[in-house]
């Protein structure tokens, strides 16, 4: 069974996107400037004994950056173990704010900071706590689970985190228990697991404003133009684009099946900056886009998340210099979040 839980998320969401946005994407440094500006950069990581944690959806030249660095590009879940085990006393988490609520939930002895707290997740913003515990105290019989992409109150209120990479084994482990489940937040994700698993799940009615622009109409039509090609999706996108995958899987998921598959052509409906790391795994395939709505449309992503790219090379430079978008997590909070944290970094398939 699976049942949606209304919400005004949508156009939250919308209002969020449309006030905070414009104002912070545009990055118009020049290349000599870019030059100078990662100079600085790499001499501000020293000096701050700090390294950089940052997701596939970043820009291209910040991946790039924190591999010649020695710090990590991964999905998040990767990023918070990176950021735990790594030595350096401060991380700069590049990505959006629940990554770096993540990382210091996890290593709360280090310094976290962002280019900017300001670059947050429509899932995250489509969940609000108090809404979220109310609907969860209604529903005392079922076990909370939420995605990663979730506040650290969020975190704080379920039994389990996971993400996509987790979701499947986990929701397939609490069936084999006989528990029924609340799910938060993406519908999408949330539809697939209860597809796949045949769990009783009661979803959270949020979505990714990224994934959920992904048109199975126009994939289709893509697909005659490329019938050789393989289509790759992230399972935030909706069902019908999910139902005309080769492979679906996390960003990490989605990297491994672009080097293994045998096609020459992937077709990949995710967030495009993942072609950075996805060619470097796979240099001899043709990466092409997904349709989504396209231009003209109501489209605010085209398959780039806007809050991703809100960090750039000014915003990182400028937050190793002054440190000003530091992450503080509550430690009541920090402490029950870590529990239902901990349940995915310790689960295992077979338990
Ligand atoms: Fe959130 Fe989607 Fe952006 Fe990821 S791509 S941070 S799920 S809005």
């Amino acid at each position: 069974m699976t049942t949606l839980v209304v919400n005004e998320e949508s156009q939250f969401v919308r209002d969020h996107l449309n006030a905070k946005i414009e104002a912070v994407t545009s990055d118009n440094t020049n290349a000599e400037d870019k030059a100078l500006l990662i100079t600085e950069i790499k001499q501000l990581l020293q000096q701050e004994d700090a390294v950089m944690v940052a997701h596939y959806y970043t820009e291209p030249e910040l991946q790039a950056l924190a591999e010649e660095t020695g710090g990590c590009v991964a999905d998040s879940l990767e990023m918070a173990r990176f950021g735990r085990d790594h030595p350096a006393s401060t991380l700069v988490v590049l990505g959006v704010k629940f990554m770096g609520e993540t990382a210091k939930i996890l290593s709360p002895e280090k310094r976290v900071i962002m280019p900017t707290l300001e670059a947050t997740c429509s899932l995250d913003l489509g969940c609000p706590v108090d809404e979220f515990s109310d609907f969860c105290d209604q529903h005392p019989d079922r076990t909370v689970v939420v995605y990663a992409n979730t506040s650290a109150a969020v975190k704080a209120r379920a039994d389990w985190v996971v993400t996509s990479s987790i979701a499947l084994q986990v929701v397939e482990y609490l069936k084999d228990k006989g528990e029924k489940i609340i799910w938060a937040p993406d519908k999408h994700l949330g539809n697939y697991v209860a597809k796949e698993t045949g769990a009783d799940m009661l979803l959270w009615n949020s979505a990714c404003i990224v994934h959920d622009e992904f048109k199975a109409k126009a994939l289709m039509d893509l697909k005659l133009v490329y019938p050789d090609a393989a289509i790759l999706v992230h399972p935030e996108s909706p069902q019908n684009v999910v139902d005309l995958a080769d492979e679906v899987g996390s960003t990490s998921q989605l990297i491994a099946a672009a080097k293994n598959l045998p096609n020459k052509q992937l077709i990949v409906a995710t967030d495009s900056a993942i072609f950075y790391k996805m060619q470097q795994a796979a240099p001899d395939k043709l990466l092409i886009e997904a349709p989504t709505a396209g231009n003209g449309a109501t489209c605010k992503s085209c398959a780039h998340c806007p809050w991703m790219a809100m960090n750039s090379l000014t915003s990182l430079r400028d937050v190793l210099k002054f440190g000003n978008q530091e992450i503080f997590v509550d430690e009541a909070v920090r402490v029950e979040a870590n529990k239902s944290l901990q349940r995915m970094l310790t689960f295992t398939p077979n338990k």
